[in-house]
C-alpha cells in the first residue's frame, strides 16, 4: 500500500492531541504529538511515537525526561503551533509542574523520566515512567481523519 492509504487508515482512529516538552540547559522545546497512549499500571508507563527527523527525538534521548500537557477543545492554535504550522516564533508561557514546562489549561500534565526506548522504522517509541501527574475538568481537542475536532462534532 502507499503511504495515503495507510495514513487515511490511521485517521480513522480518533486521538486526542498532546504536547511534549523538554528541558535542557535551561531552552524549553515543545512539539505536538497524537501518537501517544498509557501502557502500564504497575510500573505506571507511557508511551509516545517520534519520528527521527524531529529535534524532539535527540532532545529527549539527551535529556531523559519529559512532560506531556494533553491539550483541551479551546487548544487547537497551540496543537498547529508546535507542530510548526504557523511562521515564526512566538512567545509561549509554560507553566512550571514538578520542574517541568508544561502548557496551561490542559486536561492533563505528566512528567515522566525515558523508561525505555525502542527504534521502530522511522519512529523512536519513547517509554515514559511517569512521576508526576495532575487532571482538570474540561473537554479534549479531537483529531480524527487528518482534522482538528471538538466532541460535539463526533456525533
Ligand atoms: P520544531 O518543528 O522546530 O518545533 C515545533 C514548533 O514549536 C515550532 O513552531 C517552534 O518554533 C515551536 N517551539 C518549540 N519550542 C518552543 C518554545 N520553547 N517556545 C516557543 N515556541 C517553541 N510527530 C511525531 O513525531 N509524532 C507524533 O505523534 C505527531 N503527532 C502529530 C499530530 C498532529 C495533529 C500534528 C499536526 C502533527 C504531529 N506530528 C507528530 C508532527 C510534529 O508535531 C511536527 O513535525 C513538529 O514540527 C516536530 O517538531 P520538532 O521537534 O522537529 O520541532
Amino acid at each position: 500500500m502507499d503511504d495515503r492509504t495507510f495514513r487515511n487508515g490511521m485517521g480513522k482512529f480518533a486521538t486526542g492531541i498532546t504536547v511534549l516538552t523538554t528541558e535542557i540547559d535551561g531552552q524549553v522545546h515543545g512539539m505536538t504529538a497524537n501518537a501517544f497512549m498509557s501502557v502500564s499500571l504497575n510500573p505506571k508507563l507511557i508511551v509516545v511515537s517520534i519520528d527521527e527527523r524531529a529535534k524532539m527525538n535527540q532532545l529527549i534521548s539527551s535529556s531523559g525526561q519529559f512532560a506531556v500537557s494533553v491539550l483541551s477543545e479551546s487548544q487547537k492554535q497551540m496543537s498547529m503551533y508546535f507542530a510548526g504550522q504557523f511562521a515564526g516564533n512566538h512567545d509561549v508561557d509554560f507553566i512550571s509542574f514538578n520542574g517541568m514546562p508544561v502548557l496551561e489549561n490542559a486536561l492533563l500534565h505528566l512528567t515522566c523520566t525515558v523508561y525505555n526506548k525502542h527504534v521502530a522504522g522511522d519512529h523512536t517509541l519513547f517509554i515514559g515512567e511517569v512521576t508526576h501527574l495532575r487532571t482538570k475538568e474540561g473537554t479534549p481537542l479531537v483529531y480524527h481523519e487528518g482534522k482538528y475536532k471538538t466532541t460535539a462534532e463526533l456525533n
